[in-house]
């Protein structure tokens, strides 16, 4: 692929109408995945056509045309980003701009599936970190919540990151019935291995086939009852998105949670996503959305593509009230494999 090079950096910073700079990037290289997590999918699926979904030349331009605007962290994701074909081809290219310094950190969300493929590669083009999502260690959980997926590459996968010298966080969304009374396992499974984890609530993205309301668990709960057996220490960690972090006293590791639900972050978010169909969102719960693969694909200019971003992030909302409601409509349509985790 023809890499695009970055505007010079020098210029001005992406400043929302509330005073926040955006400097932090999400990009969905894809909506497909191999897994089919119930909180996050419906079992039959359709995914978009490809003529809609953006090259990886694409995805490289808009991706390089926000680091010149001063973006130091970009996050590749999906949909499941290591099931796009030449994805690595792409995160090759925009490690140059960590090479250049334009970009302080590029890193990944994946579910693992195939990390035990490609974690030399992606140590090798600069990613240090990566999130990999993981919400139970009983196999016959795992395949039931991702229906058929295979623990054993998870693992697997984890194990060969590890392996490679990237640093591994591992991602759970909290399930009342279903992981709630192993979380401390999981939890001290991470730790074990060097591993932060973070527990996330489950969020009203997409139509999915159960009610949400079953599966909600506030991580105030979660909190509650680790309190009740370990010591949370408050740590001063912070990313400038949703996860609060402590420190677990006993097993040494840090654990984060999201909750959008029951704790409002969005006087600091500095970040705004890209899904693969080029539709650039600013708010994770609005469906606010700016279609920079239009500006692209008439035939833009890079200064067409900057000011669309611009103004984009100008009228970014200042926050979201996402809500569980009973029987109600998701707060958002659009799942979060569209949106890119
Ligand atoms: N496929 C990759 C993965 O699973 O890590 C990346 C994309 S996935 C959409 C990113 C993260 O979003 C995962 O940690 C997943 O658990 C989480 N997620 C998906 N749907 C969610 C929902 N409705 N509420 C909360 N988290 C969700
Ligand atoms: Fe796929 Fe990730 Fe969604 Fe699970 S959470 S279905 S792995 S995109």
């Amino acid at each position: 692929m023809t890499p695009y090079d970055a505007p010079s950096p020098r210029a001005p910073a992406l400043i929302d109408g509330f005073g926040r700079t955006v400097t932090y990037l999400r990009v969905s290289v894809t909506d497909r995945c191999d897994l089919r997590c119930v909180y996050c999918m419906a079992e039959h699926m359709t995914f978009l056509p490809k003529a809609e979904v953006l090259t990886l030349e694409e995805l490289d331009r808009i991706a390089s045309g926000f680091v010149g605007l001063g973006v130091r962290k970009l996050r590749i994701t999906g949909g499941e980003p290591l099931v796009r074909k030449g994805v690595m081809g792409l995160i090759e290219s925009l490690s140059r701009h960590l090479h250049t310094g334009a970009l302080e950190e590029l890193t990944l969300t994946t579910n693992g599936t195939r990390l035990a493929e490609f974690a030399s590669d992606l140590a090798r083009f600069g990613i240090r970190r990566i999130n990999v999502s993981m919400d139970t260690l009983k196999p016959d959980l795992f395949r039931k919540l991702t229906r058929g997926g295979d623990l054993s590459k998870v693992i697997g996968g984890i194990d060969a990151a590890l392996a490679a010298g990237i640093a591994v966080k591992v991602n759970a969304v909290a399930l009342k019935d279903d992981n709630a009374a192993e979380l401390p396992d999981l939890i001290t499974w991470a730790h074990a291995r060097g591993c932060d984890m973070t527990l996330i609530e489950a969020m009203p993205l997409g139509e999915i086939e159960v009610d949400r309301t079953d599966q909600f668990l506030s991580l105030k709960d979660v909190r509650r009852t680790l309190e009740s057996f370990w010591t949370l220490e408050d740590s001063d960690h912070v990313t400038g998105g949703p996860a609060r972090y402590v420190r677990v006293a006993e097993t040494g590791g840090r654990l984060g949670f999201i909750t959008p639900l029951s704790h409002n972050f969005c006087e600091a978010c500095n970040r705004v996503r890209l899904t693969c169909t080029g539709t650039l969102h600013t708010c994770l719960g609005r469906e606010d959305a700016s279609d920079l693969r239009a500006v692209l694909r008439a035939g833009g200019t890079d200064a067409d593509l900057i000011d669309a971003i611009r103004l984009a992030v100008d009228a970014k909302p200042q926050g979201h009230d996402f809500q569980i409601v009973r029987s109600s409509a998701p707060a958002v349509a659009r799942h979060m494999s569209t949106t890119g985790g």
